[in-house]
């Protein structure tokens, strides 16, 4: 599970008194150009020249495990994407007629557009892109560069090449969305995503609920990694592992997680690399629980990475995981603040307002750090999250813990690029909350992930006998909305001072702030005029957001403020908007611990997915004025191994200078490890 950036968290500007900020190396350029929606930053891997050899070759040797994977994501994304990514590649660098038309520069962006999302799909609202671009332009385009360059299919011609994907990029009724949550319809058979093929929701329910079985105590995750398909009229998995759908590219991960094994720090992390690389072999999913187990269980090693399949955010029955990696080390100053939380989890879940039948008597292991990200791979590249809790079984969450983690160094880079664009004076609605933003937010923000991430997912129970996928399609956004409500009461709590959390009794007004005015008004930025809202987290921040206002109208504890036309929230009641977290996360956690699929289906109905659209186009037309990118993502830096004569490491570089087409285009040779259609 995962923690994204809200909108506001990526405008405010560092507090000075937070120790982050003053750390922060003002030399450092943190920002790289704008595309479309996206802008790219970079991020400083800080404290990787204090490793010692041996660290700096596990990071080395994990980070092209994570790059070798890229392949993976792409194909998960819909099965046109590889053999659409190189057509664009092929006519991106060998492309010799005329670049100064706005044919060309709308093709360029088209292509940005395909590496950011993985293939053809926006990255975050799962529709697909309309190419700013002619077919006729593309298909000349195609026919002056070299053939033996493009990605033809044994005896095909490029005439029917552009005839197999040309509606796929062109037609704007072809695979129009990525996910599908619409109500109501079938969200497999009307969903791009390569998990399924030929396969109807009905039939891939079916499949799966025969599987289960309600008296088993630790059942697998299964479909998580597997294409379900139709063979002569009969449902089939086929499974990802290295013998199997996607082997060449696990075949490669295998290799150099081979390597990082003969470096790993200690037997913990031995043991976690060899399991899933036995994972990785087999395809089984009780070895890839095991090596659950080990992961959760290593908790010395400064080095830590996530490898495999993890979050099942596109596929919209929310089984099947796509394929991501990040590669991080501990941020040992920073981790004391996580520490301090996951040593108080017990009297969390203890004093939390949910029903007492859904709290956990013994909260096991919930271990938390802040982390310096190394790499990131994947579904975490180049958009990525910034907090992570893993892993997603329930019952080893239960039995064994989960370790949760923060991204230090990635939300420094947010807010370093923030610095001073506007935003806040635009949207924010007087000097008090600005006053408030500035100086807390920075701290608040990092505290409220670690709460949704260490606490948050790790707190309540099942029932027992209750599906963990009882919520089906609207699983997701509950789960998120529980995570973030956990930390929004918890962050109001007194408890924050006394432990010495947050400087005093104001600072959590902040975050409050930030999340009513981003949940009612300015996360809108994010989707197109007349859409509704579909991502889970943007999903679960608006229900809240929602709720919370239209729970608190009685008492006026939020207002939607009118001043020259344009609209401010404005919070009255701090601790009765407080009150009102609370009552919603006892409802949402007796929703998820009883499976109460109406209840959370008509929470999320009734407020998580219109849109008012007289407010949504008023807060695109300020935000245009602005001209601020909505999303964000992030260039890898580049590590090379130096080695001797004999070809031993000697040392391991960073260097941060690549540009984003030639990262990507570097990836696309380099890491090229999947047949284009599989
Ligand atoms: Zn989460």
């Amino acid at each position: 599970m995962r923690k994204q950036l809200t909108m506001l968290a990526m405008a405010t500007a560092l507090c000075v008194s937070c120790d982050k900020g003053k750390e922060a190396d003002v030399a450092f350029n943190y920002t790289s150009e704008n595309f479309a929606d996206i802008q790219m930053l970079r991020y400083e891997v800080k404290g990787f020249d204090e490793l010692t050899l041996d660290q700096k070759k596990l990071v080395y040797y994990l980070q092209e495990a994570a790059l070798q994977g890229r392949d993976i994501l792409f194909d998960q994304n819909g099965r046109h994407n590889l053999v659409i990514r190189k057509m664009l590649e092929t006519v991106y660098t060998d492309y010799q007629g005329d670049k100064t038309t706005e044919e060309w520069a709308n093709f360029v962006t088209y292509t940005k557009r395909v590496w950011f999302s993985s293939g053809i799909h926006h990255h975050y609202s799962a529709d697909k892109f309309q190419p700013g671009f002619s077919e006729e332009f593309f298909r000349e385009a195609l026919a002056s560069v070299d053939t033996d360059k493009l990605p033809l299919a044994e005896g095909q011609t490029l005439a029917e090449l552009c005839d197999e994907v040309f509606p796929a990029i062109f037609d704007p009724t072809v695979m129009p969305k990525r996910v599908n949550q619409a109500d109501g319809q079938d969200l497999v058979l009307t969903s791009a995503s390569n998990y399924y093929d030929d396969v109807t929701q009905a039939e891939a329910e079916a499949f799966y609920n025969n599987l289960k079985d309600p008296n088993d105590a630790t059942p697998v995750m299964y479909g998580m990694n597997s294409r379900l398909v139709k063979e002569d009229g009969k449902l089939v998995e086929k499974v990802w592992h290295t013998d199997g759908l996607y082997g060449e590219a696990l075949s490669k991960v295998v290799y150099w997680l081979e390597k990082a094994l003969t470096v790993a720090e200690n037997d913990e992390q031995k043991a976690v690399i060899e399991k899933l690389i036995k994972y990785y072999r087999s395809g089984s999913l009780e070895d890839f629980d095991d090596y659950c187990i080990a992961w959760v269980n290593d908790l010395d090693s400064h080095i830590d990475f996530v490898n495999g399949f993890t979050e099942s955010y596109g596929d919209p029955l929310g089984m099947k995981a796509s394929w991501e990696s990040i590669v991080n080390f501990k941020d040992v100053e920073a981790t004391k603040r996580t520490q301090t939380i996951s040593d108080n989890a017990q009297w969390f879940e203890d004093n939390s307002p949910m029903d007492n039948r859904f709290k956990k008597e013994t909260v096991k292991g919930v271990t938390a750090k802040v982390i310096t990200a190394a790499i990131l791979a994947g579904d975490l590249y180049p958009s990525t999250a910034i907090g992570i809790n893993l892993p997603n079984s329930n019952w080893i969450r239960s039995a064994h813990g989960s370790k949760s983690v923060t991204i230090g160094n990635l939300t420094e880079a947010y807010n370093m690029a923030a610095l001073g664009n506007g935003f806040n004076e635009e949207f924010v609605y007087s000097d008090e909350e600005r006053r408030l933003i500035e100086q807390y937010d920075a701290l608040t923000g990092d505290l409220h992930t670690d709460l949704h991430e260490c606490l948050g997912h790790g707190s309540g129970k099942l029932l027992p006998g209750v599906d963990p996928d009882a919520l089906k399609a609207h699983g997701s956004t509950i789960e998120e909305t529980r995570a973030d409500l956990f930390g929004l009461y918890y962050i109001g709590d007194p408890k924050m001072v006394e432990l010495g959390l947050l400087p005093n009794a104001e600072a959590y007004k902040a975050e409050y702030y930030g999340q009513m005015m981003n949940g009612l008004m300015t996360q809108l930025v994010r989707i197109e005029p007349g859409a509704t809202v579909e991502e889970a987290h943007m999903r679960n921040r608006q229900l809240i957001a929602r709720w919370a206002y239209e729970h608190g109208k009685a008492d006026n504890v939020i207002e939607l403020v009118k001043r020259d036309g344009k609209t401010f929230v404005k919070i009255n009641d701090y601790e009765k908007l407080r009150a009102l977290f609370g009552e919603l996360l006892a409802e949402v956690q007796r929703i998820k611990s009883e499976g109460d699929y109406e209840a959370g289906r008509q929470l999320v109905e009734q407020y998580a997915v219109q849109v008012d659209q007289e407010l949504h186009r008023e807060i695109l037309d300020r935000y245009a004025a602005l001209n601020l990118a909505p999303y964000k993502g992030f260039i890898n830096p580049v590590y090379t191994a130096i080695t001797d004569a004999e070809g031993n490491i000697t040392d391991v570089t960073l260097s941060y200078d690549e540009s984003y087409d030639a990262q990507m285009l570097r990836y696309s040779t380099d890491y090229a490890t999947l047949p284009y259609r599989n």
